[in-house]
């Protein structure tokens, strides 16, 4: 809810009811009524006066294999927002969230980037959407993986994630991933809660980035490594590398090689993604091709997976279910 707002309605109240109200939901209470500490009178007034949410419900899809992921609007402006909770086996629940509407950089595989940008979100409104996905469940990742650049918007996607050990997810169970906004970086790598950085690629040069990534014009490789290698020299945490797998595109034995040569082992730990098809120019690389690739950064010694694809037949990529309900 809008923090805010909360204060200014219960000024005249004792200190503690604010940090009652925030444990409740932090515990997935859906109204202020199962808020028992609380006076009825006092919940009435908060009914009255703070919304229980800064974002409106959507739209809801439900994957066959657990993936759940919910579009909202935002209830100042009703701009577009996703999240998404992944289930896995041994467990995990795993959620993804956006920290703009939209996104003002435009990679060419990317649904978002190719939606008009909003703005950035509040604080409020990213851990809104973190609420909502415990009100399905208990929940122990987070990962900035859904709409917008996150260091764009770094203030406030920290101060979300202040919160989010009260829900269950602790700041080393928190990824952030950026395009490689240098400024954000930094400011992660100064930051005193532990969590983890993950660095789009998707190409192991600066032209061919350049073409998937526009901002790499702005923020050339060499120079976002540099500060992925200062991130590790400072927290001593692994930085995770996401490779969007495009088929003919960045998925070739020779950019496997020059991937590997690129990389320290030693810092980095790297996620092949099968591309989630968007209606652009590309298409997702063969099984075959993704295992050749992961096959030869191993015999260069780096650790690298293919991430599972979750929630396919949800849209569950990136901004595509925004894209299409603004289509
Ligand atoms: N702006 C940040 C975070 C949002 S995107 C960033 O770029 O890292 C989160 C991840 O999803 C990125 O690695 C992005 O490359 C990837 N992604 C976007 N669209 C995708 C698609 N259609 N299929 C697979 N991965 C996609």
């Amino acid at each position: 809810m809008d923090t805010e707002l909360l204060h200014q309605s219960l000024a005249s109240e004792p200190a503690f009811r604010a940090r009652q109200v925030a444990a409740w939901m932090a515990r997935g209470a859906a109204s202020y009524d199962e808020m028992t500490n609380l006076p009825a009178a006092l919940r009435a007034k908060l009914a009255a006066e703070v919304p229980f949410s800064t974002l409106h419900v959507a739209n809801e899809a439900h994957a066959k294999d657990g993936t759940v992921k919910a579009l909202f609007t935002t209830l100042r402006d009703n701009r577009p927002v996703e999240a998404v909770l992944m289930r896995y086996r041994d467990g995990r629940r795993s959620i993804c969230l956006s920290s703009q509407s939209g996104c003002p950089l435009t990679c060419t595989f990317c649904a978002t980037g190719q939606m008009k940008f909003g703005r950035n979100l509040t604080a409020s409104e990213i851990l809104d959407q973190a609420l909502h996905l415990r009100r399905i469940e208990e929940l122990d990742h987070c990962v900035f993986m859904g709409m917008g650049e996150p260091m764009m918007n770094i203030d406030n996607v920290l101060a979300a994630c202040e919160e989010l050990p009260a829900l269950g997810i602790t700041h080393r169970r928190t990824a952030i991933s950026t395009v490689g906004w240098i400024p954000g970086i930094e400011r992660l790598t100064e930051c005193d809660m532990p969590i983890r950085l993950a660095l789009s690629l998707h190409a192991p040069e600066d032209a061919l980035r350049t073409q998937i990534m526009p901002v790499n014009d702005r923020y050339p490789l060499a120079d976002v490594l540099e500060a992925c290698r200062r991130f590790h020299d400072v927290k001593k945490r692994m930085v995770f590398i996401e490779y969007v797998m495009l088929d003919g595109v960045n998925d070739r034995y020779e950019q496997a090689v020059a991937l590997a040569q690129l990389l320290d082992p030693r810092i980095y730990k790297v996620n092949l993604i099968p591309f989630n098809p968007t209606g652009s120019v590309y298409e997702g690389s063969r099984p075959e091709s993704i295992g050749v690739f992961k096959s030869v950064l191993e015999e260069h010694g780096l650790r690298a997976t293919v991430r599972l694809t979750r929630g396919r037949d949800i849209d569950a990529a990136c901004g595509q279910l925004a894209a299409k309900a603004a289509a």
